[in-house]
């Protein structure tokens, strides 16, 4: 399987984010299924922010895309 890495929010949320192809993808090509709870987590990342689909949402975002201070 190939390896992912966890993407922990500080909403709350988790994202498994793709991080290598394992030896068999290398092979095929295609990765394996990401959507999988047995996806291999190489690493834990923790997030200070919202995840993108929160932030998407709207909430309480004080700086958004094309405002700057
Ligand atoms: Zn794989
Ligand atoms: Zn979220």
């Amino acid at each position: 399987m190939c390896p992912y890495y966890a993407y922990t929010f500080s909403c709350g949320h988790t994202q498994t984010v793709f991080a290598t192809w394992c030896a068999k993808a290398q092979i095929s090509q295609r990765r394996c299924n990401t959507r999988t709870s047995s996806a291999t987590i190489s690493a834990t990342l923790k997030f200070e922010e919202k995840c993108p689909d929160c932030l998407s949402m709207g909430g309480s975002l004080t700086v958004g895309p094309g405002q700057r201070r």
